[in-house]
């Protein structure tokens, strides 16, 4: 059901979540303690986590202002004789040379894998993102292009990783009972009572119920303040899940097309004031799930659009978004990648695709001051 946007492809493994189908595929590329895998320096903490628990080491890459990415310069610097895997990301959709350095991986002997967590449905020079890379991964989480609740898949190009693949996803446990219930009625409640005037207050008690893992959460409390791997990480999906993906996918086409009609509108505002946003000749190569502003202060303007129940995200509020502290736990150090760290103190992401568009434009038109 889902190689219709993935280039008619159909080599698909379903995982519990995102990260745990790029766990398995470093997994199956062999990736192991003393490897370095390169990641963009503006990404999730999850993405690090799942090389932390091979023993293996993140090297971040500073990203560009412009396109959320790492160039492809940068990212040739970056490899040394102990990278194994190169990692491209479709940050807020947006993808960057990944034809060049899906080629430079082939050259070099490394592998490369596109984190298209935001990118589903996207293309990048006409080619669907996913389909560049040696294997891609996606997220069906609740903010991601289409939702199980929690939930992820992997994308086998290179076909020589097909049966490494199947021979890693061998040990997956099949989540208990009890979980899938508690994601079922999280997906209810969310349909019935999730709505703007809700929202700010439930995105805080899902992410205080999930840190203390009373609930089936996006992450748990252990993945945030470290880098050991919890118990019941490597899962895979369960029958509602994939209940749920299919009657989301039907749904895609519509939501994909409303969400790029909107990022235009917002990008045609800030350029006419000014500010910081995705220039029209990257829209083409653009999926936008988000739209990312940069804000001079961010919990002020936060504050101001609780008020006026403005649906804005948070990510990435950090460079291994959400923590915001001892990142020197993953391997990273501010200093190294300063656009990253820039940018993820000032960067709002306005809600695209949800019907608000002209409530969110007289909004930013009240504050017009706050944007950089
Ligand atoms: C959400 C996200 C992930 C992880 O996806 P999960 O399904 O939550 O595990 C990985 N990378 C990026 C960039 C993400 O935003």
């Amino acid at each position: 059901m889902l190689s219709r946007w993935l280039d008619n492809n159909t080599n698909i493994f379903y995982f519990w979540k995102g990260r745990v189908a790029f766990f398995a595929i470093l997994k199956a590329m062999g990736v192991k303690k003393g490897d370095e895998v390169i990641v963009p320096g503006f990404t999730c903490v999850v993405v690090a986590n799942a090389i932390k628990y091979l023993d293996a080491t993140p090297v971040y890459v500073d990203i560009q202002q412009e396109t959320l990415n790492p160039s492809f310069e940068a990212i040739k610097d970056a490899i040394t004789d102990k990278t194994k895997v190169i990692v491209t990301q479709n940050t807020f959709g947006l993808s960057t040379d990944t034809d060049k350095i899906a080629a430079l991986a082939r050259d070099k002997g490394i592998w490369s894998v596109e984190d298209c967590t935001h990118g589903f449905g996207g293309t990048f020079k006409g080619k669907a993102n996913g389909t560049w890379c040696d294997a891609s991964f996606f997220s069906t989480q609740w903010n991601k292009p289409f939702s199980t609740g929690i939930g992820g898949f992997l994308l086998v190009n290179n076909l020589s990783l097909i049966h490494p693949v199947k021979e890693v996803i061998q040990d997956l446990e099949k989540p208990p009972a009890k979980d899938v219930f508690m994601l079922t009625m999280l997906i209810r409640f969310q349909q019935l009572f999730l709505t703007p005037w809700t929202y700010w207050t439930l995105r805080r008690l899902y992410r205080f119920l999930s840190r203390m893992n009373i609930v089936v959460g996006s992450s748990e409390g252990k993945e945030i303040t470290g880098n050991e791997m919890p118990q019941n990480y490597f899962r895979k999906m369960s029958q509602v899940q994939m209940k749920v993906a299919a009657k989301a996918i039907k749904k895609f086409d519509a939501l994909f097309s409303e969400r790029k009609a909107d990022a235009i509108i917002y990008t045609r505002f800030l350029e006419k004031h000014n500010k910081y946003h995705v220039k029209q000749k990257l829209h083409k190569d653009h999926a936008f799930l988000k739209y990312p502003v940069l804000v001079k202060n961010r919990s002020v303007f936060e504050e101001k659009a609780r008020k006026a129940k403005i649906e804005l995200g948070d990510w990435f509020c950090s460079p291994l978004h959400p923590v915001k502290e001892n990142l020197c736990q993953w391997d990273f150090f501010d200093e190294k990648t300063p656009v990253a760290s820039k940018i993820s103190k000032h960067v709002v992401n306005l809600p695209l695709g949800s019907n608000a568009t002209e409530k969110v434009i007289s909004f930013l038109i009240r504050n017009i001051d706050d944007l950089m």
